[in-house]
């Protein structure tokens, strides 16, 4: 049987903590919901105040408490390859560095939309050693280069398969569901599972452009609906169903999965895991607070930091709304996520409106494990992680 971490019980005595990294807002397409506005295009973060940012960010986490072992920093945009390729490479190596003289073990990536030209991706492609994700949505006209939603896709087409053509897998992408795209999520699942291709699918959230946010309804359809499309048979992983399920499995078997394994957004101790830094330098918690305008905890490049707002965002697992304190599912969801709180303007203790859409797929998870049993189950999680 395969070695299974995440169903062994054993607590693994790691610190994790993830740092997202807009060093730019700049971008070359035109996105309807893109959370990153087209704000001075030519502007990215310095690498002198990049080094300042990183060591900030490492002495605030000191003084914090937080003594990370497990590092990711996710590079995002914007758009990151308008950030000039050499100085992102000096940046990126810098953190690098830094953190491993500390003894920390650092996993980096990038997020990019692959509209740049054939050497441009091919050089952040090796910058990242091959781990980067992209955006699709091959279904509405909303991710455009110009007003041209098909040049956008032929290109990030071309450029995927270029630095792809070699591989069994497509690179890992995020689908956005907004009221254009939603009705489309279940198909853009099944081309993914035809391309073999690792999907996360999430809601919009406020930030950026004209938006169109979805109801906990329609969220819960077609979280329903790619679960049945997904479950069992598929060949890729689909988040968040895919870790879902694996909390759901560590739930009933009494395997605490409350630090370790927790993820957005069902997670409640954000603070004490993840930091997001903007190209001004200023600090939030995590990128999706900084997209929907919260209010930032610091900036690193003035080396300010605001402890009492931190200390708000830090105490939501002491202050969950009564109803996740009953809920049976509560070690899973851990209250859902802060943002969706906030931007259901219940504050950073709230209950998410999203609530409905959690409980639904939580029955559903345990309906399929009762139907097909756990070891049919965790063979199939082999098989996907194996990959
Ligand atoms: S607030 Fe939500 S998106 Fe941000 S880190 Fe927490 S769970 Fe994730
Ligand atoms: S499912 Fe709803 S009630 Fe239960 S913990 Fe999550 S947000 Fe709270």
């Amino acid at each position: 049987m395969a070695e299974r971490p995440f169903f062994t019980g054993k607590k693994i005595m790691t610190t994790p903590f993830t740092i997202h990294v807009r060093l730019t807002k700049a971008c070359n397409a035109n996105c309807t919901y893109c959370s990153s506005f087209m704000e001075n295009p030519d502007k990215f973060m310095s690498l002198k105040d990049y080094k300042k940012s990183i060591t900030f960010i490492w002495e605030q986490l000191i003084k914090l408490d937080i003594h990370v072992t497990n590092l990711t920093i996710e590079y995002v945009g914007g758009e990151i390859m308008l950030v000039p390729l050499n100085i992102l490479k000096s940046q990126v190596d810098f953190a690098r560095e830094f953190f491993l003289e500390k003894g920390i073990v650092v996993v980096d990536g990038a997020q990019t939309n692959l509209i740049g030209s054939k050497r441009k991706v091919s050089q952040l492609n090796d910058i990242f050693n091959g781990k980067i994700s992209t955006s699709i949505d091959s279904f509405t006209d909303q991710r455009k280069l110009g007003n041209s939603a098909k040049k956008y896709r032929v290109i990030m087409m071309q450029r995927e398969s270029e630095i792809t053509n070699l591989e069994r897998f497509k690179i890992p992408a995020v689908f956005t569901m907004d009221q254009k795209s939603i009705k489309d999520t279940v198909n853009e699942f099944k081309l993914a599972n035809r391309a073999n291709r690792n999907l996360m699918i999430r809601p919009v959230f406020n930030g950026g452009n004209s938006i169109e946010s979805i109801t906990p309804e329609q969220l819960s359809e077609a979280m329903l609906d790619t679960f049945d499309s997904w479950f069992i048979r598929s060949n890729v992983i689909l988040e968040p169903h895919f870790s879902l399920l694996k909390k759901r499995l560590q739930t009933r078997n009494n395997i605490d999965p409350l630090y370790d394994f927790s993820y957005c957004s069902f997670q409640n101790d954000c603070a004490k895991k993840s930091m997001s830094l903007e190209p001004n330098g200023d600090l939030h918690i995590c990128q999706e607070l900084a997209d929907s305008n919260a209010i930032k905890i610091g900036n690193a490049v003035d080396s300010i930091w605001d402890q009492d707002q931190w200390d708000i965002y830090n105490k939501r697992g002491e202050n969950l709304h009564k109803d996740c304190l009953e809920c049976p599912y509560l070690k899973d969801c851990q209250g859902g996520c802060m943002m969706h709180s906030i931007e259901d303007n219940n504050g950073p203790y709230g209950k998410p409106s999203y609530c409905y859409a959690w409980k639904k797929i939580f029955k559903k998870i345990d309906d399929n494990i009762d139907i097909n049993g756990e070891e049919k189950i965790l063979s199939w999680i082999d098989r996907l992680e194996s990959k």
